[in-house]
This record gives structure tokens, C-alpha cells and sequence, in this order.
């Protein structure tokens, strides 16, 4: 917890606070470390009927790995045509688990 001219600033997130207590009680949340390394590639799994067949697995992998609130951001290319593009973000490590066994199910 850093003290400004103007409150009190949680040092993960940068969110500023009136409340010395609420900075206090910021910073305490529980950061996430990154699970998976940037270039980790694995297939995603898309459903686009109601057939037990009607999925794509698309190859994907981790391109750029952020922080924002506590949260880990992974940001991922999928290879579409034979190319890496179309960046979809992951929220968390949670979203990034859902997505890597898609598969698996
Ligand atoms: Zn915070």
C-alpha cells in the first residue's frame, strides 16, 4: 500500500482509495500466477450444432500474457486458414483451464 497526496493506492492494481483500510484490503486479494507460459499451444474446442460431432478443435496458442485487477489477462492467437491471427482474450486462470480442456471432455 503506497500513501498519495490524494489517498491510498493498492500497488498490484494501482486503484486509489480514500480509505487507507480499503487500499490495505486491495492489495491483500489473491494475485494469480501465470499457469501457462507465453507460446504454450494447445486445441480449443468449438460446438456449432447439437450434434455430438458438430465441433472444431482450433489450434491455439498464448501470445501475450497481462495483468489487470489481481487477474491474470492471457491473450491468444487461433489458427485459422493455416495462420495464427484473431486474438481472444482469457480472463483469469479459471477461463484458460475451461478452454485448455475442451478437449478433454
Ligand atoms: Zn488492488
Amino acid at each position: 500500500m503506497k500513501e498519495l497526496l490524494n489517498g491510498y493506492q493498492c500497488e498490484i492494481c494501482k486503484t486509489i482509495y480514500n480509505q487507507k483500510e480499503k487500499a490495505i484490503e486491495c492489495e491483500s486479494q489473491i494475485s494469480e500466477e501465470p499457469i501457462k507460459e507465453i507460446g504454450f499451444e494447445f486445441k480449443a474446442r468449438y460446438y456449432y450444432g447439437e450434434g455430438d460431432f458438430d465441433y472444431v478443435d482450433i489450434p491455439t496458442r498464448i501470445y501475450k500474457i497481462s495483468f489487470s485487477n489481481h487477474k491474470i489477462n492471457y491473450e491468444l492467437e487461433q489458427n485459422l486458414d493455416g495462420k495464427f491471427q484473431s486474438i481472444i482474450i482469457c480472463y483469469g486462470n479459471k477461463d484458460l483451464l475451461r478452454l485448455i480442456n475442451s478437449t478433454k471432455e
